[in-house]
């Protein structure tokens, strides 16, 4: 098995590297430390990957919190125009029972299906459901949606803020893996400024929207309008 650990500012390429250098700048936290678990083969349904298993600790006052995060590769991610990028928050309701109440099934098969089209690119899958408020609590906003909250208001009257990603690990592991420009897939701007600050240059934004669906009108009227959206 590969495996490999790095622990603060921009440690991990190996000395010498090409990268080294530009990874060097990052500004990452001195408390947070990368390790690359595995890595393997990974055929699909739209074509042949790398499959890369990721663990981020961030030190914290009150203990270490460990994030999970899977990547997947296609074809020569570090020759020519930089690769296309899509980075997925974890959606079991979406991502394994096809929900309508969301667009991430749909927009993580638009992004399979670019990389496979354009025959290289990264999938970043991070393991944090609902925007890192859990399962449990995920379907507990469901319910309050049901009674009239839109997604932003039921986390908060569940007593989370909208949205708690931070994208220190995605853009750890891509530079780990020599990634230090992409074309992210993304209709969220603050993903484009989340990423630039986690060390990864964004030269393009490309769209990724999915199809009108009346189940989920009203979550992308929120995302849209509350979280500043593009759905041009
Ligand atoms: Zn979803």
């Amino acid at each position: 098995m590969d495996s490999s650990s790095s622990t603060g500012r921009g440690n991990s390429e190996p000395a010498g590297s090409p990268l080294a250098a530009a990874a060097a700048a990052v500004p990452e936290p001195a408390e947070f430390t990368l390790t690359q678990v595995a890595e393997a083969d990974f055929p699909t349904e739209h074509g042949q990957f790398r499959i890369y298993g990721f663990e981020g600790r961030t030190r914290t006052e009150t203990g270490v919190n460990l994030e999970e995060a899977v990547a997947l590769v296609m074809g020569d991610v570090h020759s020519g125009t930089a690769p296309l990028l899509r980075i997925h928050s974890q959606c079991l309701t979406g991502d394994v029972f096809h929900s309508l109440r969301c667009d991430c099934r749909a927009q993580l098969e638009i992004a399979l299906k670019e990389v496979s089209a354009e025959g290289r690119g990264l999938i970043v899958y991070e393991l944090q459901e609902g925007r890192g408020i859990g399962l449990m609590n995920k379907l507990r906003a469901y319910e309050l949606q049901d009674h009239g909250a839109d997604t932003i208001e039921a986390n908060e009257q569940l007593g989370f803020e909208s949205d708690l990603r931070s994208y220190l690990l995605p853009g750890a592991l891509l530079l780990h893996l020599g990634i230090s420009a992409v074309r992210l897939m993304s209709n969220n701007p603050d993903k484009v400024r989340a990423l630039e600050e986690a060390g990864v240059r964004v030269v393009e934004r490309v769209p990724c929207i999915a199809d009108h669906h009346e189940s989920r009108r009203s979550y992308l009227e929120t995302k849209r309008e509350k979280m500043g959206h593009l759905f041009e």
